[in-house]
């Protein structure tokens, strides 16, 4: 039995709990461990998961829910709150505020997504090598 030591390889964890993320859905666009894949793709299972390596994610652009109003996708940001906003939010308490569209902020995002990545992939492949130097250091 292989025992996994790689602790702490990775800062981002897996989007149901609280394990180092392993897999990704594109669909959904949350990140998934082992132990949560299945339970991603049943508690929806009506819907088509396209699961793949983390590594290999592809952020698209997803809206966020307006938490008072359910129904509603976010498509702005609201710069002066901080929070992402919909139309009802816009002519409601957030009149006037200083606003950015989503858009922009996820572009802003993927960016960053993109580089943290790179830096993942940096970070296993050093793990892998270092793990290999411990093996034959003996002091
Ligand atoms: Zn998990
Ligand atoms: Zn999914
Ligand atoms: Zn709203
Ligand atoms: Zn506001």
């Amino acid at each position: 039995m292989a025992t996994d030591t790689t602790q702490s390889q990775e800062h981002i964890t897996c989007d149901l709990c609280v394990k180092p993320v392993q897999q990704f859905c594109n669909s959904c666009q949350v990140g998934l461990c082992e132990d949560c894949i299945n339970k991603h793709v049943k508690s929806l299972k009506s819907m088509k998961h396209d699961i793949v390596p983390f590594t290999k994610r592809t952020v698209q652009l997803v809206f966020p829910q307006c938490t008072p109003h359910s129904h509603q996708r976010c498509e702005v940001y609201c710069q002066q709150c901080d929070v992402p906003v919909c139309i009802k939010c816009l002519t409601g308490q957030h009149q006037g505020h200083d606003k950015v569209d989503m858009a922009d902020i996820i572009a802003t995002k993927r960016e960053k997504i993109k580089r943290e990545t790179e830096e993942i992939v940096a970070i296993i492949s050093k793990n892998t090598e270092q793990d290999k130097g411990n093996e034959n250091k003996i002091s």
